[in-house]
């Protein structure tokens, strides 16, 4: 059964569409030969986006979902966290329809569906570090740690392993990995706390050299329950990142390797400058949490 929502925005594209025709029947008529063959483009377009929407469509129910502070008027929060149907919304209307409402639905999908949210701030260094800062921290700065945000690599990092990092069964994309693992658990704990956390060793070295075999830790709290035939996942995984600026050996080491000195200009520098020189490695950290959603509908498993 099609959706009330998904069948108006099928039938708004075909009016955009019939609309459409009639601008490049008048284009033709009046001989804009190219502004009739922009029409003819967009027509197309349209065309593709109204199958979209015939196939796809959207999912029949949602969970609402509100912000969870203090904000939230009383009547949402009476809906927090329960499936609703799309033809038949309550009293409250849909999520997000209500003047100011904040609140968000999320798709009940066919099978399951898992995301993540940030919700740490991330302050980043707006001046990311360079290959040089980070050597000469090495150099000169005495083997104080220093965190990602205060190099400008917090988010960078958070970005690059919730899509690209590598698990060690080979999945592509940090978070994935841990919903399917969350996801799993859940399946056989049904309603109750989720005990989950790992620690793996991952390369970020694409990103930036200095962050080669970086260690996350993870650990999730949060619980599942079942409703109706979904069970329905909600917590927060919380990830620290640690690593340590790899010990090129000597100062001279550290400028030939790191930044392609040659011998010669290393060695003077060190020599110029041996009174402040220290060479200490330095650990980094981070930290950030995401909230965590998940519906797993039970039978599709
Ligand atoms: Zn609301």
């Amino acid at each position: 059964m099609e959706t009330q929502s998904r069948t108006s925005s099928a039938l708004a594209l075909c009016r955009m569409g019939l609309e459409n025709q009639q601008w490049i029947e008048r284009c033709l008529n009046a001989q804009w030969v190219q502004e009739a063959k922009q029409f003819q483009r967009l027509d197309g377009q349209l065309f593709q986006l109204f199958l979209q929407q015939k196939t796809l469509g959207r999912s029949q129910y949602y969970i609402w979902h509100t912000q969870d502070d203090g904000k939230v008027r009383p009547a949402h929060a009476a809906n927090d966290e329960g499936i609703f149907a799309w033809d038949y919304p309550p009293a409250t209307g849909h999520p997000g329809e209500d003047y100011n409402c904040r609140c968000w639905a999320e798709p009940v999908g066919d099978t399951e569906y898992a995301r993540q949210v940030l919700i740490t701030p991330v302050n980043d260094n707006p001046n990311k570090w360079t290959n040089e800062n980070f050597v000469f921290h090495y150099l000169l700065g005495g083997g104080v740690p220093l965190t990602l945000e205060s190099t400008g690599y917090l988010g960078d990092i958070i970005e690059y392993f919730a899509t690209h990092a590598i698990a060690k069964d080979g999945k592509v994309g940090g978070y994935r990995a841990v919903e399917e693992q969350i996801i799993k658990l859940a399946l056989d704990i049904r309603d109750g706390e989720i005990p989950y956390g790992f620690e793996q060793v991952y390369d970020f070295e694409d990103m930036k050299y200095t962050f080669r075999n970086s260690t996350i830790i993870g650990n999730f709290s949060g619980h599942v329950r079942t409703q109706g035939e979904y069970l329905i996942i909600n917590g927060v995984m919380s990830y620290d990142f640690k690593d340590k600026f790899e010990d090129p050996g000597s100062a001279v080491e550290a400028l030939t390797r790191y930044l392609g000195w040659t011998r010669e200009d290393a060695q003077e520098f060190v020599r110029d400058n041996a009174p402040d020189l220290f060479v200490a490695v330095y650990d980094f950290t981070g930290h950030w949490k995401t909230k965590l959603n998940a519906t797993i509908r039970i039978s599709s498993q």
